[in-house]
């Protein structure tokens, strides 16, 4: 006999519960607690029995969200399937409570046998799955999940061997736009709709799933003719959605070829046609072929010989040099990787960068392409050649990992360069990933003093919000302005963006210069500077060295307005700058700042400072001090400092949080001058040269 299992009700309109259980009993036993409250008396009380609850939330959503999230919050209740329920058509209210742990939403009034079907859903479901994996469900839309609509469609090819199915992967291509023009909940408003569509479109043993993000995935029975009428239809409905602005939807199917294939990599098959025709208007749908799978094959032929590559030094570094517009001098170069391959020849980035991109090898050849650039510049140092800062380009992967600015210190220090020496050129793209974290290398990476480029700017969609964000030094305009008609109004767009950079106190760079009449347009436009092949095309190292040598180059970026660094009026000391700081990060910043002007000690205590002074104290030149630190800390050192004549001469600089008591403590302890943490660089360089002057007069 099978088992009678419980559910809780929690209604306080009396005649829907009776209906309910009404309809339920002899199926289930049924527990009508009086109120919430009382409720989760009855749960503590029955939690091992309770198979699942279902709780109406029209009377007092508050309350029925505060349940809810007691439920999810207590160890024994929270593998208890909720089922919401209410008299609305509100999409807020059924996204809320999804996304606060429901399993599911019904509206009122109820069709019970529906409300039955889902019941059982969903407590064969917590039943059957742990519990990560109990709701299956994507919380936010109700279809399943990527991982259990691949285990579900698996299933049903293997019970259906006869039957032809496909696969129909949906992207959104302006999904990020909406989001960003209308704001977050009306982008979860709009999959929820989506989730709708495909769920009225799919059959019985038909599937809808969700990726990620506006991604979704169906499992349908193929017949190209009904399919591509539905996706047609489909279209339309979802385009009806009440938002300004049309919903660009792309399709992408995989006729089911062959079923034991992996159901990801089938996906990944629809994934590939729908990228086919990203950006082509009009076109909405693709189907995999031939010609994809033979794309497919060759990637797979680049992957496979990658390592080797990198190994056997086939990629070799171009160098393209970037002019003043004003001057017409050079004024920097970017370092673009190419791949001389034995069997393939000469390959462009765009045939394996973007796939480097994807499998992640990125980050191994641009530490590769980094160290080789950073190899050259020392080299021509070295051999007394101009030198100007040489841009490379830095991934979003290379962003998302922990160990980047370690690894890029790294490098500068091992050919004994300066952060100066090379601009860091970051997609503004990888912005849109993930704004928080870039944000926060960037801040980092410019204390340390590296010039951050932001490249193919005006590509990606949230450009005007992130200007404001990002303390990037250069803008590097996306081609596609210059290269534009110059008829239409590309040419407005232009001047209006390079006039709100000017504002905002960026340089600006226009790069794919190819005409002298886009130069004439850019330097109207007071652009800074311009890379192109009007005047060069990217070039191999020696014939790079030759065209420097030839021509004329601004020295450092000594003219250059940028908020960069400047040269410190003092010569180069023999004398010591002793850093004490406990953090790392803090003395690196200044280390690597100063390591050309001073020989920098660092002690990360007062105690070991102290040490260091009493035998050193005629070599050192400037003490740069933190106040807080363990073992010792800067204002004790300074005291000591006091005591002895023989340390009088020595400058200090406090370094620290800003805070009246410690500036004022700091100066009556004898300090020369207090820097605020956070640095700013430039400050500092001048402060300290400042300092120094005035001691050595
Ligand atoms: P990007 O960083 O925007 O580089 C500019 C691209 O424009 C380069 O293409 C350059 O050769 C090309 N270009 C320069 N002047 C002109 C011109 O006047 N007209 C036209 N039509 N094109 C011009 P390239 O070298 O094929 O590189 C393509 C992209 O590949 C780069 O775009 C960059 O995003 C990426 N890339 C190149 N090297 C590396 C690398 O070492 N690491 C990483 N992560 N990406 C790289
Ligand atoms: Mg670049
Ligand atoms: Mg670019």
């Amino acid at each position: 006999m099978a088992v009678v299992r419980t559910v809780l009700i929690i209604d306080d309109n009396k005649e829907d519960r009776e209906m309910i259980s009404g309809f339920l009993n002899g199926d289930y036993n049924i527990i009508e607690p009086e109120d919430s409250k009382d409720a989760i008396r009855v749960l503590d009380a029955n939690a091992g029995i309770i198979a699942a609850v279902i709780l109406d939330i029209t009377s007092d959503v508050k309350s029925g969200y505060g349940f809810l999230h007691i439920m999810k919050k207590r160890k024994n209740l929270s593998k208890i399937p909720v089922i919401i329920t209410a008299v609305t058509d509100n999409d807020e209210l059924e996204i809320n409570a999804l996304s606060m742990g429901a399993g599911d939403f019904i509206y009122k009034p109820y069709n019970l046998v529906v409300l039955q079907k889902r019941l059982d859903n969903i407590i064969r479901l917590s039943e059957n799955a742990s519990m990560a994996k109990y709701l299956q469900k994507d919380r936010l839309t109700g279809v399943y999940s990527e991982e259990i609509f691949c285990k579900k469609v698996s299933h049903m090819l293997f019970e259906n061997p006869g039957l032809e199915y496909c696969i129909v992967y949906s992207d959104m291509e302006n999904f990020g736009l909406l989001k960003d023009l209308f704001g977050e909940n009306a982008g979860n408003n709009i999959l929820v709709y989506m989730a709708r569509v495909f769920k009225h479109f799919i059959g019985g043993d038909e599937l809808c799933g969700r990726m990620e993000a506006d991604h979704f995935i169906l499992f349908l029975k193929y017949n190209k003719e009904t399919l591509n009428k539905n996706l047609e239809s489909i279209v339309k409905i979802i385009n009806d959605f009440p938002v300004s602005m049309s919903i660009r939807l792309k399709f992408g199917v995989y006729k089911i070829d062959d079923i034991n294939m992996p159901v990801q990599a089938m996906c990944s098959r629809a994934v590939l046609a729908a990228d086919t025709i990203r950006g082509r208007y009009g076109q909405y749908v693709a189907y995999y072929d031939k010609e994809i799978w033979e794309k497919q094959l060759y990637e797979q032929e680049i992957i496979n010989c990658m390592e080797e590559a990198l190994k056997e030094k086939q990629f070799i570094v171009y160098f393209q040099p970037k002019y003043d517009l004003e001057s017409e001098r050079i004024a920097g170069a970017e370092a673009l990787v190419r791949w001389q391959h034995p069997e393939k020849g000469f390959m462009s980035p765009g045939e394996f960068i973007p796939l480097f991109e994807k499998n992640g090898f990125i980050t191994e050849l641009d530490k590769y392409v980094w160290d080789a650039t950073c190899g050259y510049i020392e080299n021509w140092i070295k051999n007394g050649y101009p030198v100007v800062p040489v841009s490379v380009n830095v991934s979003r992967t290379d962003i998302y990992n922990p160990d980047f600015i370690e690894i890029i210190l790294g490098i500068i220090h091992k050919h004994h360069l300066e952060p100066e020496n090379i601009h860091l050129e970051i997609t503004e793209t990888a912005y849109t990933d993930n704004p928080g974290q870039i944000i926060d290398v960037v801040k980092k990476l410019k204390l340390i003093g590296f010039v951050i480029e932001m490249d193919d700017f005006g590509s990606g969609y949230s450009s005007l919000n992130m200007l404001n964000e990002l303390p990037i030094d250069i803008l590097k305009l996306d081609m596609g302005f210059v290269q534009g008609d110059m008829k239409t109004n590309s040419n407005n767009i232009l001047s209006f963006i390079i006039g709100l950079a000017k504002w905002m106190d960026y340089a600006v760079v226009a790069e794919g210069i190819e005409t002298e009449e886009q130069i004439q347009m850019l330097r109207n436009m007071d652009c800074n500077f311009v890379q192109g092949y009007y005047y060069a095309q990217p070039m191999p190292p020696d014939e790079f060295e030759a065209y420097m040598l030839k021509h004329n180059t601004i020295g450092k970026m000594d003219d250059i307005n940028i908020d960069g660094l400047e040269e410190l009026k003092f010569k180069k000391s023999q004398g010591v700058m002793l850093i004490v700081d406990d953090l790392v990060l803090n003395r690196k910043i200044l280390s690597t700042s100063f390591s050309s002007y001073f020989k920098v000690v660092e002690k990360e205590n007062g105690a070991d400072a102290f040490e260091y002074i009493k035998e050193n104290y005629k070599d050192i030149d400037i003490i740069m001090l933190d106040l807080v630190m363990p073992v010792m800390d800067g204002f004790t050192l300074m005291k000591h400092l006091g005591k002895d004549e023989r340390y009088k001469h020595i400058p200090v600089i406090v370094t620290s949080q800003a805070g009246e008591k410690s500036v004022r403590k700091s100066f009556e302890l004898g300090a020369v001058d207090f820097i605020e943490k956070p640095y700013n660089l430039r400050i500092i360089l001048h402060r300290v040269q400042n300092v120094v002057m005035a001691s050595k007069k």
